[in-house]
């Protein structure tokens, strides 16, 4: 919507949006960078009109059913500059050359796919780049600042369930001849939980809302992003934790929020790619 042509948003947005398109994928990461996206290695050369795509890419949610895949690649070397040379481009599920490796076999998340992708010549028109040449990094860095709210949202989902399924399994299992809810050691796990989720909560509305009214929201995009991941993951140790045994098996769902919540602080930007951007934005002010 912010950088397609009015060609490429009215061909593609509506399939997104209406379901037509069971999914649309984000590819930037490669096997040997995330954190270091200036250092992808995905070519594009140009054919006539049209670009030719060599490269592969690593951990691609949706990528095997997705029915447009935006990829980053680079149309030119910039010596000294790696941000330099890098554009992006729509290619479709399916597309001639494009090849979907297996389902990574992963922690949590189980319900959703990723998957390696490769591209072996692949020819898109010279319409298929969205933005202009050279464009890339900027939008993959646009694209993530939005991708961060959402982590953040997701993790304020994750580490809510954790809390709820912790507190109703206090109130309901006993010890000592009494439900555990009453111990003070069970009440400020309890505790610490609910207010940190809360304050995960409104960081990331703050972001939301600085993007909706249309300000610049890169800090607190990060901000939310860490905070909120970090949280999350505590909230999920601590269900584990009030469950006991319990919370070691999958009877109750308090291993899956633990398994599910652990790749927050990991994709869209690591926890620590978050402090160096909230400290850059610090920096400045
Ligand atoms: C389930 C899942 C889904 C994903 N979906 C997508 C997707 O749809 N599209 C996509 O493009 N990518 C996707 N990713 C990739 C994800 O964004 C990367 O895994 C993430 O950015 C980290 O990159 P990396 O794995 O290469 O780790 P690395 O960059 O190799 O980092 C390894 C460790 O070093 C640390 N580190 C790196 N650089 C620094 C530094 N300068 N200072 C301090 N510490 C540093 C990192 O924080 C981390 O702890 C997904 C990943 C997973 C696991």
């Amino acid at each position: 919507m912010r950088f397609g042509s009015a060609a490429q948003k009215e061909k593609y947005v509506p399939e997104i949006t209406s379901g037509r398109f069971a999914a649309a994928s984000y590819g930037l990461s490669e096997p040997h960078c995330g954190s270091d996206a200036a250092a992808l290695r995905t070519s594009a050369r140009r054919d006539g009109n049209g670009w030719i795509l060599n490269g592969s890419k690593q951990w691609i949610t949706s990528g095997d059913h997705a029915g447009v895949i935006i990829v980053w690649a680079r149309t030119e070397t910039v010596a000294g500059h790696p941000s330099k040379g890098i554009s992006c481009f729509l290619v479709e599920g399916g597309a001639n050359g494009l090849h979907v490796g297996k389902h990574e076999d992963k922690m949590g998340l189980r319900a959703s796919t990723t998957v390696p992708l490769a591209f072996e010549e692949l020819r898109v028109p010279g319409s298929a780049m969205l933005g202009g040449d050279g464009q890339g990094f900027s939008i993959a860095m646009a694209a993530l600042d939005g991708g961060r709210v959402g982590i953040a949202a997701q993790s304020v989902g994750i580490g809510t369930a954790a809390l709820n399924a912790a507190v109703r399994y206090a109130k309901d299992r006993q010890t000592f001849g009494q439900p555990i809810a009453n111990y003070q050691a069970i009440r400020f796990m309890l505790a610490d939980a609910a207010t940190e989720l809360e304050a995960a909560r409104l960081l990331t509305l703050r972001a939301a809302g600085l993007k909706e009214a249309g300000q610049r929201f890169t800090r607190e995009a990060s901000m939310a992003k860490v905070f909120a991941s970090e949280k999350a993951n505590k909230a999920c140790d601590i269900g584990v934790q009030i469950h006991g045994g319990y919370g070691y098996i999958d009877e109750f769902p308090a291993e899956r929020h633990y398994r599910d919540a652990r790749v927050t602080t990991i994709y869209e930007g690591t926890s620590e790619v978050q402090r160096i951007v909230i400290a850059r934005e610090v920096l400045k002010e």
